[in-house]
């Protein structure tokens, strides 16, 4: 059956000049970071590949860093500074072009901010700094002009590489706060006396001068654009969008052949769901398209094709810019263009891609169990293997891991049955997304339980919780236990190795079950042994009903591992807006009556608190079924009952299941594809 498409939509397949070279379709996949660059190459280029096979009219690179002052490690980001470098772009514009894409590189150094813990240069700025990134006891040293002479030269020069890699188009990055020309524009880092410093116009001027140097050295052959944060999100004391950011676009309005607008820094750029909606950026962006005739482009984690129809309708936007959403469905264009709206796999804004990026792995994503897996085990995020046999699957468990597991498995065509204890699938993500600001966590879900509703040899079965010898009887060819796990209450976790003395504490769990601590109002302690999103959102739930909170960890600061995913600062903003008292390094000592006891982890130093105990420490895999079952018949454990972890683990291990499922793996081996470096000796 044709499907065909909603003419609405067809406004998003206009193709849009860029200079010399036109765009396909409005949809703009923007650079972003992944991971993988330079030292995972094969696997950046396949992925690169893929958003183009997918739709996506413009395919960038994320940050290219050209010259060895800027070097970024040990951040992994595409680097072009000789032409050594440039095979491996070659055959990134490569896999591009061969979808009829253009492919488009944005060329960064990242100055003050970069540590050149590699290359060993001294790093350079507008004036002597210490950088930023990481606290190094580092200092970038101010730029002289024989030093702005140097740094536009090998601006020029990249962007003459980039041509000579065939790209189509050079982005002029001025964004996040993050490179020389934004560090050149910003007053809090700009503090000069002479031409390049003191009025906006001196402030631009380096920015206008690559811009233009830019357009002269490739502008006859390769679209310029210029990628500009309009907004520092700092008030009065930064670049605002209603007074220099406006002045500047103005002052450079033609110059580019498109505008990228976006917010500064990468943090308010790229908000989680938890903090911003869709299209959270246009009240700052709107204003461009009324001071410009060229194109215009913005991010905003777009994922519904009316909204990014509203945004171009309303003037907003000729361009769909979009990052996170050409993770989580590098299909989303061809999906809107062969009119299934309904199959895209949104973007559930948790920045888990994000996390690995800033932790130097290669990117996962939560809802694309095949990000940076197109290469590396050959999954294509659309196909999959046919069945290799008639075998049935029982599958115990419909969370994350058993709905991923049943699609795959549905999809490669076997007899799947999903038996559910509870009265609803989803599993965590059902349960977390009812927790406040996780409600798109939900689309998790709502993505599988739509795909699987179309597969008619899926069977659910809701209310159906089994115990072993129930899943025996059934007589299935192969048992997938995705039964999940459970947060323990005895204070166990990363800094406790032993029960604290007298403590069942709450845990997340009886606060999503509904179990509260004595009476709204009373005092509670969430103790955060965790690290994540979990203990500050129960503290968000247990203040809005009227709990006096303290969120008490040994961490340095609240939830310190969502410094990668760019939450923490937002949340310990919102906690400390919210009134919840914060107190780092102390770990829980004992629960009593009443009250519980807590240790500074330095000095030993205890304090008494009243009130009762919230736990967030650690999860214990439900897996008894695994222990009765083993060596009966053929079973498995997935996701979190294997190994409890974040929710896109259990989504990618449902996945592989599936993958997996009549393959013989060897244990022994590696099972994945890897580059292989030549030496030079
Ligand atoms: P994961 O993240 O690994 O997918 P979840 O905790 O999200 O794990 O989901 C596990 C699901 O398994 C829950 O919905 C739970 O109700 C279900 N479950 C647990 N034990 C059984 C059982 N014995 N029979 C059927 N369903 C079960
Ligand atoms: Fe979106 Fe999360 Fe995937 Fe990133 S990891 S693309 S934020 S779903």
């Amino acid at each position: 059956m044709s499907v065909k498409r909603d003419p609405r939509y067809d406004v998003l397949f206009d193709t849009v000049e860029i200079g010399p070279v036109t765009a396909p379709n409005r949809f703009y996949q923007v650079p972003h970071c992944n991971g993988m660059g330079r030292m995972f190459p094969d696997s950046m280029i396949s992925m690169r590949g893929m958003k183009a096979e997918g739709g996506w009219g413009i395919v960038t690179t994320e940050q290219c860093d050209f010259h060895p002052t800027g070097d970024v490690q040990p951040f992994t980001e595409t680097s072009m500074w000789d032409d050594s470098d440039l095979p491996y772009l070659v055959a990134m514009v490569d896999a591009v072009h061969e979808h009829d894409a253009l492919a488009g590189i944005e060329l960064v150094h990242n100055g003050q901010d970069s540590g050149c813990l590699y290359s060993r240069e001294v790093p350079i700025g507008p004036e002597h700094r210490p950088v930023t990134w990481h606290q190094h006891p580092i200092q970038a040293r101010a730029m002289s002009r024989d030093d702005i002479r140097n740094y536009r030269r090998w601006h020029r020069k990249a962007a003459l590489r980039a041509r000579q890699a065939g790209f189509d188009i050079v982005v002029v990055y001025a964004g996040h706060d993050g490179t020389v020309p934004s560090h050149f524009l910003s007053r809090q880092s700009n503090q000069r006396s002479d031409e390049y410093g003191g009025s906006l116009e001196n402030r631009l001027r380096l920015y206008r001068e690559l811009i233009e140097e830019t357009k002269e050295a490739v502008g006859d052959t390769m679209g310029v654009v210029a990628r500009f944060a309009v907004d520092e999100m700092m008030g009065a004391d930064g670049l605002e969008w209603a007074g220099e950011g406006k002045e500047a676009i103005e002052m450079l309005a033609e110059l580019p052949d498109m505008w990228d607008v976006n917010v500064s820094d990468w943090e308010n750029d790229s908000m989680t769901s938890r903090f911003a909606q869709e299209g959270y950026q246009e009240e700052y962006i709107s204003f461009v398209k009324s001071v410009t005739s060229k194109p215009v482009a913005a991010v905003g984690r777009y994922t519904s094709p009316d909204t990014m129809v509203s945004a171009i309708r309303r003037g907003v936007v000729d361009m769909i810019g979009a990052a996170r959403p050409s993770i989580a469905d590098p299909f989303l264009p061809a999906k809107i263009k062969a009119g299934r709206p309904e199959d895209i796999r949104e973007c559930i804004g948790c920045n888990v891609c994000a996390a690995w990026n800033n932790l130097s792995a290669p990117s996962r994503c939560t809802q694309n169990p095949t990000m940076g897996e197109e290469w590396r085990r050959g999954w294509h995020p659309e196909t999959i293997a046919p069945k290799e046999s008639d075998s049935t699957v029982l599958i115990i468990g419909a969370g994350p891991a058993g709905l991923e597991a049943a699609l795959g498995l549905g999809k490669r065509g076997y007899d799947v049955i999903l038996a559910e204890a509870g009265t609803e699938t989803g599993g965590r993500v059902t349960r977390e997304s009812r927790l406040p600001g996780l409600n798109a966590w939900a689309r998790v879900r709502d993505y599988r339980l739509g795909q699987i509703e179309c597969l008619s040899n899926v069977q659910m079965y809701l209310e159906s919780e089994m115990d072993a010898g129930q899943i025996q009887e059934f007589g299935a060819d192969a048992v997938a236990l995705a039964t999940g796990a459970f947060w323990r209450n005895d204070g166990v976790g990363r800094s406790i190795r032993f029960p604290v003395p007298g403590c069942q504490a709450l845990t997340p769990d009886d606060i999503m079950d509904g179990k509260r601590p004595h009476q709204p109002g009373s005092a509670v302690t969430v103790y955060d042994d965790d690290h994540y999103y979990m203990a500050s959102v129960i503290a968000e739930q247990l203040v809005s009903e009227g709990y006096r909170v303290t969120l008490a960890t040994p961490g340095m600061c609240v939830a310190s591992w969502t410094e990668y995913t760019l939450e923490q600062r937002h949340i310990e903003k919102r906690l400390l807006n919210m009134g919840v008292e914060i107190l780092t390094r102390h770990e829980l000592s004992a629960v009593e009556a009443g009250g519980l006891r807590l240790a500074n982890t330095l000095t030993g130093d205890t304090r008494e608190h009243e009130g009762s105990a919230v736990s967030v420490t650690a999860r214990l895999p439900r897996d008894e079924l695994y222990d009765a079952l083993k060596g009966k018949i053929p079973v498995r454990r997935i996701g979190d009952c294997f190994g409890p972890s974040i929710i896109a683990a259990a989504v990618y291990e449902g996945h592989r299941y599936a993958r997996e499922f009549d393959a013989e793996i060897d244990p022994d081996g590696v099972p994945f594809n890897r580059t292989r470096y030549e030496l030079q000796h």
